[in-house]
């Protein structure tokens, strides 16, 4: 019996081709996690398309564990209803409320499958078990025992359907990962089980150059490095959970985004040509590497400014350490020089959901910081520039800031890092920003 843990990976997932390699009857198969998002499952139709993409792994001779979200629309129901029954709730009787929408999934997919002839069972994240750690609502996954999962497919060639986004906590009550968390089940799941790979099925065929929804003329990467995937999915790009990204990357398990609408069955047999969709790995591992790769955008983030606060050694600490420690992540930060050495204006991010909890705080801070005015607003979105080329290229951060000056957008507040470069600007702009900068860097397909 084969327990593979996750938490601290005594053996982290082996780096394995595109498809697989182990060889059964002569032919080569593989193990696969197959995941399948909200709008792929959004009806009973839907979930027999997935079974049939399903069933053409399994005919092919591969061995796979499936991981579904809930029906489209069904986690923000939930949601909704847990704050309309009290806005400051338990979180979690959060979790217990929100995680059902993959219990209905994972039971209707077996049932689908089974009614195809494949061999399947449902798996809720208590009965894997995915252990998790005790932040009801965000938790992280420590720990999986995909040991019964691996003795099955081995014995039977039983596919195991498991609820994505709910594990169980140190409380043994289930706990879930955060929006989007099914991608982490997911990618999770195939470190675990040593999965020679994660294919991530959704409403689109791959990872763009920046959301397809708001440029039709971005185009798809057919791969893309994990730190820049990692920056893409941190910085608005929705198509993975950030988390998923990270633990990828720390396994070094292969991720494949790829469509759920293309017609299961005219999808090349893996093992003969590659599929449609983006790799993630290795940045060693693309070939034609472009100085920006990808533009992402969030309408996430909230600007608070602090007028006239005294510019002396100790101020900034005065401002940051309550937000701290009320658990407030602060991004973006620009703070002026003072004309006369004695005032100065401080301007910074956090996230939108944090922007009344954040300006409590600092009501609450005013007598040790001592600034004289407090404004805020959330009509702002970050537009960031993303490639790993720009390690070793001068000059973009220029040519963005002038293409946005041509175009009379305002920047105000930029961060940066090796690879990325982010600039705050006004909401209703943002559209106009990343279409800019996509066609800016020749990222615009004709
Ligand atoms: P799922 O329900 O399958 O998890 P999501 O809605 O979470 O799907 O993610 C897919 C969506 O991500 C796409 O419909 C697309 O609008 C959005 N998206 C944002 N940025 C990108 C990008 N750079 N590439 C591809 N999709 C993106
Ligand atoms: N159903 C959850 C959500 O909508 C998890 C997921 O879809 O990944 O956030
Ligand atoms: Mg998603």
């Amino acid at each position: 019996m084969t327990t593979s843990k996750l938490a601290g990976l005594a053996r982290p997932a082996k780096k394995a081709r595109l498809f697989g390699e182990r060889v059964s009857d002569g032919r080569t198969m593989a193990r696969l996690v197959m995941k399948f998002g909200g709008t792929s499952v959004a009806d009973v139709d839907c979930i027999r398309n997935v079974a049939r993409h399903v069933k053409r792994e399994v005919d092919a001779g591969n061995q796979v564990a499936v991981v579904v979200s809930a029906m489209a629309g069904t986690t923000n129901q939930l949601v909704a209803w847990t704050r309309e029954a009290s806005p400051l709730h338990d979180a979690r009787e959060y979790d217990t409320v929100v995680s059902a929408g993959e219990q209905v999934t994972s039971g209707l997919l077996a049932i689908a499958l089974q009614d195809m002839g494949v061999n399947a069972r449902s798996w809720l994240g208590w009965q894997v078990p995915i252990r998790a750690d005790a932040a009801h609502g965000a938790a992280r996954i420590d720990h999986i025992d995909g040991s019964v999962l691996i003795e099955r497919m081995d014995d039977h060639g039983q596919v195991a359907v498991v609820a994505g986004f709910q594990g169980v906590g140190p409380d043994n009550r289930v706990a879930t990962f955060g929006r989007g968390g099914s991608d982490t089940t997911a990618v999770a799941l195939a470190a675990a089980i040593g999965a020679d790979r994660c294919d991530i099925y959704t409403d689109v065929d791959g990872v763009y150059t920046t959301d397809p929804r708001i440029v039709p003329k971005a185009g798809r990467m057919p791969r893309i490095s994990f730190e820049e995937m990692l920056e893409m999915a941190s910085l608005g790009a929705k198509v993975l959970q950030v988390r998923s990204v990270q633990t990828a990357m720390v396994h070094g398990v292969r991720v494949f985004v790829r469509s759920s609408f293309a017609d299961p069955q005219s999808l090349e047999t893996p093992g003969t040509d590659s599929p449609v969709g983006t790799l993630i790995c290795d940045e060693e591992e693309i070939v034609e590497q472009k100085v920006v790769t990808g533009i992402a955008y969030s309408k996430d983030e909230a600007e608070i400014s602090l007028r006239r606060v005294a510019d002396k050694p100790g101020v900034a600490a005065a401002v940051f350490m309550p937000l701290a420690a009320a658990n407030i992540n602060v991004d973006m930060i620009v703070q002026n020089i003072s004309e006369d050495g004695s005032l100065t204006d401080m301007t910074f991010t956090v996230p939108i959901v944090d922007f009344e909890r954040a300006q409590e705080v600092l009501a609450g801070a005013r007598e040790t910081v001592g600034y004289q005015a407090i404004n805020g607003s959330t009509d702002v979105a970050k537009v960031s520039i993303i490639g790993v080329g720009m390690r070793s290229h001068a000059g973009v951060a220029a040519e963005a800031f002038e293409a946005l000056a041509g175009r009379g957008i305002n920047i105000r507040a930029i961060t940066t890092s090796e690879i990325k470069i982010s600039m705050l600007i006004d909401a209703s702009y943002t559209e106009l920003a990343v279409r800019t900068l996509h066609s800016l860097y020749g990222l615009d397909e004709n």
